[in-house]
């Protein structure tokens, strides 16, 4: 490796710092990354530093050698962070990851921009468990930090079982979120540097107990594209915001409501690998290192099956004309995403088809 090529900081090692170590050789990027485990997805394919996301000293070794620093995850320590200041530029800036970490800060967020999302009740204690029967029932009770993929979270028919949720969360910081009777999930993944912002068509998402299952994309709407791309600039001015950002919306009958954001590449994203003319992962180390970006536009249409719990056999997968897998290189265990796998098809009728086809393959 030459000494002037760029160098990326990633913070954690999963499957998104691994795409995103991999979408860099192309381009002479080298991205270096920080992950507790020393066989983590990221550090099979990149340099790095074995150590805990908070490890000060860690990331002070991280940020010296790279030209900006960058993250596979949100749930990160903002004050571990903040200590970076002056070592590195961190992109995207720590306030944007600081509110994606924070469902009541994000849903403040949501509010301060006009942006619509389900009605909420903060639950900082026993007492406002009793403000909550306003949103009707269901509702869900979420954790304020550290939810992801349905953690912390849990739904509640009556005051009785929102008391047990309460209980079962820990009695943690939380919010109560009111029912959302959705058509559909809808995601939107954009890409901003300082110059300019570019975004993804609408992918459509499938999820089972809160877990991502599948993707498909694009979901052709004029009307509901330009909307979520509004929200997603407002978001990015609100912050000047460096890097990939996604929103995940509900469709409802009564329009759009946001449901999150997430400060990085994501998962609803994945299909841009094979279906876009540059995938998010490039996007985002281009956003993040101030080049220009590329061209998001789909290559047909798109659908991504996540690969959960355990592997299909690798010959059965390859077997199915033009199924592209993608393999994390993570130990199975229940529920964990361990790869996915991508179709492409002119038409969507025929991929919806042929998903269906590999799905009954990987079954
Ligand atoms: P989240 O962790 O907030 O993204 O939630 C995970 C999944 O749970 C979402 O993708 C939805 O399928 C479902 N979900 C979350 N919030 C709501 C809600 N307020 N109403 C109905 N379903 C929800």
């Amino acid at each position: 490796m030459s000494k002037d090529e760029p160098r990326v900081g990633i913070i954690g090692a999963g499957q998104l710092g691994r795409m995103l170590a991999l979408a860099g050789y192309p381009l002479g990027i080298e991205c270096v990354l920080l992950d507790k485990d020393p066989r983590s997805p990221g550090a099979q394919v990149a340099p790095s530093i074995a150590a805990e996301l908070d490890d000060h000293d860690a990331l002070r070794r991280l940020a010296r050698g790279v030209d900006v620093v960058t993250l596979d995850i949100e749930n990160v320590s903002i004050d571990a962070l903040a200590a970076l200041a002056g070592v590195a530029e961190i992109r995207p800036p720590v306030a944007a990851v600081a509110a994606a970490q924070d469902r009541l800060a994000e849903k403040e967020l949501f509010r301060e921009l006009g942006i619509p999302a389900a009605p909420f009740v903060a639950i900082d204690r026993a007492e406002d468990l009793g403000h909550a029967a306003a949103l009707g029932w269901p509702l869900l009770l979420k954790t304020r930090r550290l939810g992801y993929d349905g953690r912390g979270q849990r739904l509640a028919r009556s005051r009785d079982e929102l008391e047990a949720a309460w209980a079962e969360l820990g009695q943690r910081p939380a919010i109560a979120e009111g029912w959302v009777r959705f058509d559909r999930e809808l995601s939107l993944v954009g890409a901003r540097s300082s110059r300019e912002a570019a975004f993804y068509p609408l992918a459509e998402n499938t999820h089972r107990d809160g877990i991502l299952v599948s993707t498909v994309a694009p979901f052709e709407d004029a009307k509901l594209q330009r909307q979520a791309e509004s929200w997603l600039r407002a978001i990015f001015d609100r912050f000047d915001y460096r890097g990939v950002l996604t929103i995940e919306l509900f469709s409802t009958r009564d329009g759009l409501l946001a449901n999150e954001i997430a400060p990085r590449v994501h998962n609803s994203g994945h299909w841009t690998i094979e279906g876009a003319e540059t995938s998010q992962f490039e996007n985002h180390l281009r956003a993040v290192l101030d080049w220009p970006l590329g061209d998001t536009a789909a290559r047909g249409y798109a659908g991504m099956l996540n690969l959960l719990g355990s592997m299909p056999p690798r010959e059965r997968v390859l077997a199915f004309r033009g199924a592209h897998l993608h393999d994390y290189g993570k130990d199975p265990r229940p529920g964990r995403k361990l790869g996915h796998c991508t179709l492409l098809d002119g038409s969507r009728d025929r991929l919806l088809e042929r998903l269906d086809e590999l799905r009954a393959v990987l079954a």
